[in-house]
């Protein structure tokens, strides 16, 4: 195991290649937990191994609270582009009267 300083960084992962990302394995009459990546699917890209249940944990936890915060940048980003939309139509109505232009439509 890799000694990492920060044990909030996202772990860099890659597909396993034994199970092709399923978590599982077929065989003949049944189907059983992938053993190189614990069923995960994915194992660690600098290692090629799995990682540990804690460790997956963590890094699940990470990649929501990142998650989260690209959905609160989002929502901020659609908030500005619907003011300027709003912004845009009430210059134009007055305008578009004249030229017969369509308005704008919310995202
Ligand atoms: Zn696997």
């Amino acid at each position: 195991m890799r000694n990492r300083s920060d044990p909030g960084q996202v772990i860099p992962l890659q597909q396993c290649v034994e199970c092709q990302g399923e978590g599982e394995v077929k065989q003949i009459f049944s189907r059983w937990l992938c053993n190189t990546c614990n069923g995960l699917g994915m194992v660690d890209k600098a290692t090629g191994k799995a990682l540990e249940p804690d460790t997956v944990i963590r890094q699940l936890l990470i990649r929501l609270r990142h998650a989260r915060e690209q959905g609160r940048t989002l929502q901020q980003e659609l908030a500005k582009a619907r003011t300027f939309i709003e912004q845009y139509n009430a210059l134009q109505k007055g305008r578009d009267k004249r030229h017969n232009r369509p308005e704008l439509k919310q995202p």
